[in-house]
């Protein structure tokens, strides 16, 4: 609805800064709306989770906007000793709506990027546990570094191809896109019938097996077949 006061009101405090992610080849950065993201979308990880990977309906958990960061280095978090790194292929959406079926679905995908959903895995275990939301394990600062975006139209829809991620030169985690769970265009329709989902918004659409703690100076290289490496130093 319009509000019938017309003339733009001064903010009472500075606006807050807007999250942006660097584009591949570009001089423009792509500005962060929501952080949308999947849980148990591999089955080998849906397994060491203790979790059953029969297809049931995904679900989702948000992290905010202001925590994507792509400055390349990943502060130690408060209040947690097992901070876990999860290789994530990340889609970047350039526009959005309610209720797109599946074949409509890539149309609204701006770019992909390599991103990492670390989670303080103690403390989403404590809330598991619990009952209680995961919030306080997966939403924090800095908890989803993001490498640079590549634009849709420079490597097509990716469905399949190598997820890796590295910690000192070690793999840690393998798999490929192909064994999604639920696939890109069915995360974007799932999504787009319980939100209002738009450009800005990232998709982190879940990990492989082989999720495991960092420490300080640990060097982390994620990598996804025909994307720029996520190099990330933990400090
Ligand atoms: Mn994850």
């Amino acid at each position: 609805m319009r509000n019938k006061d017309t003339k733009m009101k001064n903010l009472a405090i500075l606006a807050p800064k807007i999250t942006t992610i660097p584009i591949v080849g570009s001089s423009d950065s792509f500005p962060v709306r929501r952080i949308y993201c999947i849980g148990r979308n591999y089955a080998d990880h849906t397994i060491e989770m203790g979790g059953n990977p029969d297809r049931e309906s995904p679900f989702f958990f948000q992290k905010n906007s202001n925590n994507a960061d792509s400055s390349g280095e990943f502060p130690y978090p408060t209040e947690t000793n097992d901070v876990h790194y999860e290789v994530e292929l990340t889609i970047a959406l350039k526009s959005g709506g309610k209720n797109i079926t599946e074949e409509n679905a890539n149309s609204h995908i701006f770019g992909y990027a390599v991103g990492l959903d670390m989670t303080r895995r103690d403390l989403q275990s404590e809330m598991k546990a619990l009952r209680r939301p995961w919030e306080i394990g997966k939403s924090f600062e800095r908890s989803a570094p993001i490498g640079e975006i590549t634009r849709f139209e420079e490597v097509g829809y990716m469905d399949s191809g190598l997820i890796e991620l590295k910690v000192n030169g070690n793999v840690k985690q393998t798999g490929d896109l192909n064994q999604m769970i639920w696939k890109v265009p069915e995360i974007i329709a799932y999504l787009s019938r319980f939100y209002d989902i738009d450009g800005g918004d990232l998709i982190m659409s879940g990990t492989p097996a082989g999720v495991g703690p960092v420490v300080k100076g640990d060097q982390i290289v994620a990598s996804v077949k025909d994307l720029p490496d996520l190099k990330i130093l933990v400090v």
